[in-house]
């Protein structure tokens, strides 16, 4: 954040039209604009939060009680919570070294009950696109992809969030575009957009957005966002691809080094051209913590509270506002979850440590710690 966010929201306030409905009102319509143009997507649509993106999205494709949706045991626990807000249930999908959902554990869980898959391309690393794609088709599946953590990255040349059927941005202050709270969704399906568009303002037929799109309203909620925060979410995604290139650029040169290190690997990469995030997985549990006293490293992944599923208690006790808005009592078969379920994924986290690129500081001084950390 800088003081070219605080003059766009200060634009945004001296301007006085703060809902994006006003007639006046310019700056949502141009961050959907903007947030097109960087990805290549047929339609955005900001809304107030990632979460929100992801409800919105399994609400547009129209998923509900009696479906499953196959989400990894490693996500924030968002992914797993946006079903049960939909009324479907999320089930657990372990993943594979690349720290995301692996495609072979997703054929074991689908069921005749599986409607759609939300891979979630963690951190910056995306997820194995093809190999989801292709087993989504055979089946039939709706697939949503959670870019909460990778908005501004590609897969093998495509903008993360625009290659399933609908995608999920975040904006919240850990992201990539940070406006505090705020999300997207984005899709290339004209009736997608429609229902996403009418689900996040109430379906509001008296607005007239959906006339085009030969779509009734139905119920909705509220996930509008005001102008002074589309401002600034226009400031920040300006910045986002310079941020992510001087990243990568740190990344190949310090991800060099530790490259030759031996009592680690390099964390597999499903676009490896375009690789920004730097992990690292060791042989054993006790390498693993010996490489987390090394200064450069940030943390181990066993480490990342609710990103990990036997942290969500929430959903492991299956607890809803209302004991009847229960999707679990409407799933088509018995749904139990245990902490020791997705077993692989607690293995993988337990060997897997961050490194610290350090951007703020000068390459030859992460050069000389990634040596540190190989030696
Ligand atoms: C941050 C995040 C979300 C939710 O985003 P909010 O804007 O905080 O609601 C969902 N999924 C993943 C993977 C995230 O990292």
């Amino acid at each position: 954040m800088g003081i070219c966010e605080w003059i766009a929201a200060g634009r945004a306030i001296a301007e006085g039209q703060l809902t994006r409905y006003s007639e006046k009102a310019h700056f949502t319509d141009e961050f959907e604009q903007d947030l097109c143009r960087l990805t290549g997507a047929r339609h955005s649509l900001a809304v107030t939060s990632g979460t929100g993106a992801l409800i919105a999205a399994l609400a547009a494709a129209g998923i509900g009680p009696g479906d499953e949706v196959l989400v990894p045991a490693y996500t924030w626990m968002a992914t797993a919570a946006a079903p049960v807000m939909v009324g479907a249930v999320p089930i657990l999908v372990d993943i594979d070294e690349s720290l995301t959902i692996d495609p072979e554990d997703i054929e074991r869980k689908i069921t005749p009950y599986t409607r759609a898959i939300i891979p979630v391309h963690m951190g910056n690393a995306p997820c194995d696109m093809d190999a989801i794609m292709a087993i989504a088709k055979k089946h039939g599946l709706i697939v949503i992809e959670d870019a909460c953590q990778s908005v501004g990255i590609t897969y093998k040349g495509r903008a993360l969030g625009t290659i399933g059927h609908l995608g999920a941005f975040s904006f919240n202050k850990m992201k990539n575009v940070n406006i505090g709270e705020g999300g997207a969704v984005l899709t290339n399906d004209d009736q997608y957009y429609a229902r996403a568009r009418s689900y996040h303002d109430l379906g509001a037929m008296i607005r007239g957005h959906e006339e085009r799109y030969n779509e009734p309203a139905f119920v909705g909620v509220n996930m509008k966002v005001n102008e002074i925060q589309s401002a600034m979410a226009r400031v920040q995604l300006r910045k986002v691809v310079p941020m992510l290139e001087r990243k990568r650029k740190r990344r190949a040169a310090m991800a060099e080094i530790l490259a030759t290190g031996t009592d680690y690997q390099l964390t597999p990469h499903n676009d490896a051209d375009s690789a920004v995030s730097l992990t690292l997985v060791a042989p054993t549990v006790e390498a693993a913590v010996a490489l987390q006293e090394r200064k450069g490293i940030w943390n181990r992944l066993r480490d990342s509270s609710k990103h990990i599923y036997t942290n969500w208690e929430p959903i492991l006790s299956k607890r809803t506002f209302h004991p009847k808005m229960s999707p679990w009592a409407w799933a088509k078969r018995e749904i139990t979850y245990t902490p020791d379920m997705c077993a692989r994924t607690l293995d993988i986290l337990d060997r897997t440590c961050v490194v610290n690129m350090g951007l703020e500081y000068p390459t030859f001084l992460m050069r000389r710690i990634a040596k540190g950390i190989a030696a």
